[in-house]
C-alpha cells in the first residue's frame, strides 16, 4: 500500500484511487510515468510502464531496501514482487510463479531478468560454491538464449522471438540449487525472411560482425557477403545494437556454461550453412532440376561433414513410397525451394532447442539428496510473447495470440472469477463486478471437432489435396455463427478483410485479420524425409550436435504440441498454486503486467490512447474493482487459530466458545481489527495485508 509515498507522485496503489474509473486510472499511470515511477500496484500485482530509459533503481543498495520487507513497506517495484514470491515460497515451502505479460516492447524480459537478478543478489549468504555456480548460470543463459532467440523488430530491437519459462529450484535453505528452461514457438519463419525495417536473429549478424577472419574463411563466409536471408547490406548497422561486442560475450557465456569448443565450433557451421542455403538457387535444365551453384554443395557437404551427393540427394530430391516401392521423385523448383527454405528453418529451430537442453544439462538440480527428500521448491518465471497485430498476420502471430487468450483466461480464472466466487461461497456481502471473460474466443480456437485447430488438424491429417483454401472453407462452414469469427466470404462487405484467403478474430485485445496462407505446411512443419535422413543417420553426418536434432519419426503437428505444452505447463503451474491458496494462506501466483507507452520507444512520450487500450484489454481496472471490494488474505478458522490463538487470553491454550469462528471473532475484537476482517462460513477474510502482518508481529512477541 506504500502510503508512505508522496502523493505528488501519485498513488502507488490504483486500490487507493479516490474513483475507479477509466480518467483517475489513466490520469494517475500517466503522473507515475512522468514522475519517472514506473511501477504501481494492484494490490499484489504491478503495473508497470516501459521507462525506455535506464533507470537508477535497480543496484545493490535497492536490492538492499527490499529484501526481506513486507510489499507496503516500499516503493511499488518488480524486487517486491520477487522478495514476496520468495518469502512465500521459503516460508511455506510452496512453488510460486511470476507471470509477466504485456505486448511486445513492453518491458517483460527486462523485467524477468531484474527478477532473477534480485533473486540471486539476496540468496546463498554463506557463499556455498554449487550455489554460485548455479547462479551464475542461470544469469549468463540469458545471453546465450538471447542472441539465438532474439531480434530486432519494428516494435522493440531486442524482441524476444520465443516464450521462456524459466523455472529455479531451491533447496530448504532457500538458495537456488538449480533450474530448467522451457522455450515455446521459436518464430522460425524469421530465418528466411524478415519484414522491412527487422532482422533475423541476432546470432548471424554476431557472427559476420565479431568472428575472427580466420573463423569466417574456414566458414567460407565473406566479411561482407550477400546473405539473402538476413538481406545484409540493409540489416547489418544499427548504433542501437553491437553485434562485434556481442559476438565475444556471447561465446564466452557458452563457454562458461560449457558449451565445448567443437561444440561452439558446430554453432557456428551449422549458422553459416543456413546462410548458405539462403543462396542457393535452383534452376532447370529440360526436365531436369539442378542446383546452380555448384560450389556451394561442396561448402554445404564440408560444413555437415557429409558427401557431397548426400546434399544434392536431400536438396533435389524426395523419396515417396508408391504402393510397395519406394521411388526417388525430382522437386520442381518451386518444391526444391520451399525444401531448401524449411531446411533453413528446421535447422535454426533444432539448433536452439539443442542449445537450451545443453543450458538445461548444466543448471539442472545436480545434488541427488536435494532431488530425493523433496524439499525443494520453485520459482517460475513465465516470459512469453505478448499479443500480436502487424500488417501481415500469419499462423506464428495466431499461435501467440491464442496463447495470450489462454493466458488472459487464467488471469481471470485466478484473479476474477474464483475470487468472487469464493466470496459468495462464504457468504460474504459482495456486489458482483463485471468483466469480459474471453473463454467464448479459447473455444473458438481449442474446442473439439470445431474449434480453430481441430479444424486445421484435420486438414494437415488428410493426405491428399486440402490446401489453405479448403481449410478456410472448413473454417467458414463450421464457424459462420461465432460471434468472434468473420471472414470475407461470410461479410462481403466487410472492408477490414481484404482478401478470400483471411479470416477475422475478435481477439479480447482486438480485432486480428490472420492469411491462412500457409496455415497448414506451417502446422505439418513438413520437411522432406531426404533432410532427416540428411542430417539424422549418424554415418551421413560426423557432427554429435546435428545427430541428436532429429529423431526418426512421422507427422507431428509441432507446434500444436508446442502450444499444449505450454497451456498445460501454465495451467498446472497455475492450478498447483492455487490450489495451495485455497488449502491455506496468502498464496497467489505473482502477476507483473507490462504497458508499452508509445510506438517510438521515447522516454517522454505517454500515448494516452495507446495506454489506455492496454490497460482495457489487461483487464485492470476490473482488477482494481474486485481488489478493491476483496480481502487480501482467507483462512480457514482452525487455520487461523492454530497460527495466532497465542496472542488472545481468549483463545490461548484453548477457547471455550461454541465455536472456531466465534473465537476468532473474539480474537480480532479484542485486536480492534475487527473493522478490516469479515467472516464467512467456514474462513475469516482480512482486508489489507497490513492487519496481517500486525497480527504476524504480535505472534512474533509471544513465540
Ligand atoms: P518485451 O520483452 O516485453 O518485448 P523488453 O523487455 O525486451 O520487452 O523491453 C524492450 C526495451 O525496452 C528494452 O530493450 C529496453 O530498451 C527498454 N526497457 C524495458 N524495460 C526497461 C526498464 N525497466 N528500464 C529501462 N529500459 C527498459
Ligand atoms: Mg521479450
Amino acid at each position: 500500500m506504500a502510503e508512505h509515498e508522496s502523493l505528488e507522485f501519485g498513488k502507488a496503489d490504483f486500490v487507493l484511487l479516490d474513483n475507479v474509473s477509466m480518467e483517475e486510472f489513466m490520469a494517475n499511470l500517466k503522473l507515475r510515468f512522468e514522475k519517472g515511477r514506473i511501477y504501481t500496484y494492484i494490490g499484489e500485482v504491478v503495473v508497470s510502464v516501459n521507462p525506455y530509459r535506464a533507470m537508477n533503481i535497480y543496484g545493490r543498495d535497492v536490492i538492499e531496501q527490499y529484501k526481506g520487507r513486507e510489499l507496503y513497506e516500499r516503493p511499488p517495484h518488480l524486487f517486491a514482487i520477487a522478495d514476496a514470491a520468495y518469502k512465500a515460497m521459503k516460508r511455506r515451502n510452496k512453488d510460486t510463479c511470476i507471470v509477466i505479460s504485456g505486448e511486445s516492447g513492453a518491458g517483460k524480459t527486462e523485467a524477468s531478468k531484474y527478477i532473477m537478478q534480485y533473486i540471486a543478489a539476496i540468496t546463498n549468504p554463506n557463499q556455498r560454491a554449487e550455489v554460485e555456480r548455479v547462479k551464475n548460470m542461470l544469469l549468463k543463459s540469458n545471453c546465450v538464449l538471447e542472441a539465438f532467440g532474439n531480434a530486432k523488430t519494428n516494435r522493440n530491437d531486442n524482441s524476444s522471438r520465443f516464450g521462456k519459462y524459466m523455472d529455479i529450484n531451491f533447496d530448504f535453505k532457500g538458495d537456488p540449487i538449480g533450474g530448467h528452461i522451457n522455450n515455446y514457438l521459436l518464430e522460425k519463419s524469421r530465418v528466411i525472411f524478415q519484414q522491412e525495417g527487422e532482422r533475423s536473429f541476432h546470432s548471424f549478424y554476431q557472427l559476420l560482425r565479431g568472428a575472427p577472419d580466420s573463423l569466417l574463411r574456414s566458414l567460407h563466409i565473406q566479411k561482407d557477403p550477400k546473405a539473402i536471408y538476413i538481406h545484409c547490406n540493409s540489416h547489418m548497422n544499427f548504433s542501437c545494437i553491437n553485434d562485434g561486442a556481442d559476438f565475444k560475450a556471447v561465446a564466452d557465456a557458452m563457454k562458461v556454461i560449457g558449451f565445448t569448443g567443437d561444440e561452439i565450433q558446430t554453432v557456428y557451421k551449422i549458422l553459416a550453412t543456413i546462410l548458405h542455403l539462403g543462396n542457393l538457387t535452383f534452376g532447370v535444365d529440360g526436365d531436369v532440376t539442378l542446383i546452380e551453384n555448384t560450389k556451394l554443395v561442396s561448402v554445404l557437404r564440408e560444413l555437415l561433414s557429409t558427401k557431397e551427393e548426400n546434399v544434392e540427394k536431400a536438396l533435389l530430391y524426395r523419396t515417396v513410397a508408391t504402393g510397395r516401392d519406394v521411388i526417388e521423385k525430382q522437386h520442381t523448383t518451386q518444391e526444391a525451394n520451399y525444401g531448401r527454405d524449411a531446411l533453413a528453418k528446421a535447422m535454426y529451430e533444432r539448433l536452439f532447442c539443442w542449445i537450451v537442453s545443453r543450458i538445461n544439462d548444466v543448471i539442472e538440480v545436480r545434488n541427488y539428496d536435494a532431488k530425493i527428500h523433496g524439499k525443494n521448491t520453485v520459482i517460475g518465471v513465465l516470459d512469453i510473447y505478448g499479443f500480436e497485430i502487424f500488417q501481415n498476420n500469419s499462423f506464428e502471430q495466431f499461435c501467440i495470440n491464442y496463447c495470450n487468450e489462454k493466458l488472459q483466461q487464467l488471469f481471470i480464472q485466478l484473479v476474477l472469477k474464483q475470487e468472487q466466487e469464493e466470496y459468495q461461497r462464504e457468504g460474504i456481502p459482495w456486489k458482483h463486478i463485471d468483466y469480459f471473460n474471453n473463454q467464448i474466443i479459447v473455444d473458438l480456437v481449442e474446442q473439439q471437432h470445431k474449434g480453430i485447430f481441430a479444424v486445421l488438424d484435420e486438414a494437415c491429417m488428410n493426405v491428399g489435396k486440402v490446401t489453405d483454401e479448403v481449410f478456410l472453407q472448413g473454417l467458414n462452414t463450421k464457424l459462420a455463427k461465432h460471434a468472434h469469427y468473420t471472414s470475407r466470404k461470410l461479410s462481403p462487405t466487410d472492408k477490414s478483410l481484404e482478401f478470400d484467403r483471411d479470416f477475422r478474430i475478435r481477439h479480447y485485445a482486438g480485432d486480428v485479420v490472420y492469411s491462412v496462407v500457409g496455415f497448414i505446411d506451417k502446422n505439418k512443419d513438413t520437411l522432406f524425409q531426404d533432410f532427416k535422413r540428411l542430417l539424422y543417420n549418424r554415418p551421413t553426418s560426423q557432427l554429435p550436435c546435428i545427430c541428436y536434432f532429429w529423431c526418426p519419426g512421422e507427422y507431428t503437428p509441432v507446434v500444436e504440441e508446442h502450444i499444449v505444452a505450454v497451456y498445460h505447463h501454465y495451467s498446472r503451474k497455475h492450478w498447483l498454486v492455487y490450489k495451495s491458496t485455497l488449502c491455506c494462506s496468502v498464496q497467489e501466483p505473482y502477476y507483473v503486467r507490462c504497458v508499452k507507452p508509445n510506438d517510438v520507444k521515447s522516454p517522454l512520450l505517454f500515448e494516452h490512447e495507446r495506454c489506455r487500450h492496454q490497460v482495457e484489454y489487461l483487464g485492470l481496472l476490473e482488477n482494481v474493482r474486485v481488489r478493491r471490494a476483496g480481502f487480501a488474505n482467507r483462512q480457514t478458522y482452525p487455520r487461523f487459530l492454530q497460527r495466532y490463538k497465542m496472542i488472545s487470553e481468549f483463545t490461548w491454550p484453548n477457547h471455550d466458545l461454541p465455536s472456531d469462528k466465534e473465537a476468532v471473532k473474539r480474537l480480532l475484537q479484542g485486536c480492534g481489527f475487527d473493522h478490516d476482517v469479515a467472516y464467512g462460513k467456514t474462513k475469516v477474510f482480512i482486508r489489507t495485508p497490513r492487519t496481517l502482518f500486525s497480527l504476524e508481529e504480535q505472534r512474533a512477541e509471544m513465540v
